[in-house]
């Protein structure tokens, strides 16, 4: 199974957001990771053929879907960022709607609902209505309209954005069930979210994928680059102009600031271990620092 984007460019009144991007993903989890603006949804829709694109094309096992939007749309979930429920519904009479849109019959529908309604967790709260339902379990809900058709191609819109952490680790845990023999992209700005549930992050950036690999491999590019050091406060807004500061910490001799630099930004900086966050502030913040 192979999901090909290819030389992808989208402008919106004269304005570039992509540039010829082109990736090719197999089977799995992928975080598309980018700050505010970055893109990520253009792209999603770009994916889904919600939007065109003004160059590029979507690919799936060898055949141009912008040519066969219709059997393109029958393996492809979306769970849209700005996903419209309707609250006086129950959550099953809603996903039985929606799979009456998609053209499920009856039989089917209710076979394929119930079964979705366990597989994300919300069976005690099936006939409930939805304004009763807490952020995740409407984001889960979100999952399973996607998952109707049970789709090769799933496309997660922050996915996370609003949930609290224990629904953050359920909602990882969901994904991570069905990952096999799907290609799933789901789009974020918080680094811890793609971190442990994506097999490969996308680092989205200046209109490209900047990067592409597992946490690990990611975090290898600035190895030996992340220090440690403490100053006094007054000297911190110098080094904050100078250096991408990752992080920083009041403690009692002074303030501990993150550093992902490739000199020794002072005489006591100590070498610390990368972490994703640290890479991807790094991505964000070379234009101004570099
Ligand atoms: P992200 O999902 O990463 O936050 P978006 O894809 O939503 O980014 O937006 C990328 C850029 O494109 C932003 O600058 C946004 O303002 C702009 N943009 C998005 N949609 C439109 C639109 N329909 N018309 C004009 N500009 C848009």
């Amino acid at each position: 199974m192979t999901l090909e984007i290819k030389n992808i460019t989208k402008s919106y009144d004269n304005t570039m957001v992509l540039h010829d991007i082109s990736i090719v993903l197999e089977s799995g989890v992928y975080g598309l990771l980018g700050a505010n603006g970055s893109g990520k949804t253009t792209l999603m829709r770009i994916i889904c053929g919600v939007i065109k694109a003004n160059v590029g094309s979507i690919i799936y096992n060898g055949e141009n879907m912008n040519e066969k939007p219709d059997s393109f749309r029958s393996i492809l979930g979306f769970l849209p960022q700005d996903f419209r429920y309707y609250p006086d519904f129950t959550g099953l009479k809603f996903l039985l709607y929606m799979a009456a849109l998609k053209g499920l019959d009856n039989k089917m529908a209710k076979e394929k609902c119930n079964d979705l309604v366990h597989l994300v967790g919300l069976e005690d709260v099936k006939n409930k209505k939805i304004k009763k339902y807490s952020g995740g379990m409407k984001q889960r809900l979100g999952i399973a309209q996607a998952m109707i058709n049970d789709p090769k191609v799933l496309i997660l819109d922050e996915p996370t954005v609003g949930l609290d952490p224990k629904e953050r680790v359920r909602f990882r845990n969901l994904i991570s069930s069905f990952s096999k023999e799907k290609i799933i992209i789901l789009s974020t700005h918080i680094v811890s979210d793609v971190e442990y549930i994506a097999d490969e992050i996308l680092i989205l950036n200046n209109r490209k994928i900047e990067n592409r690999g597992s946490a690990i491999e990611l975090v290898k590019e600035i190895e030996g680059q992340v220090w440690e050091c403490v100053v006094q406060p007054a000297s911190a807004r110098e080094m904050r102009t100078k250096y991408v500061v990752s992080n920083e910490k009041h403690e009692a001799e002074g303030m501990i600031l993150r550093i992902v630099s490739n000199e020794q930004p002072t005489e006591n900086a100590k070498k610390v271990q990368p972490t994703l966050e640290d890479l991807y502030l790094y991505y964000l913040q070379e234009e101004v620092v570099k």
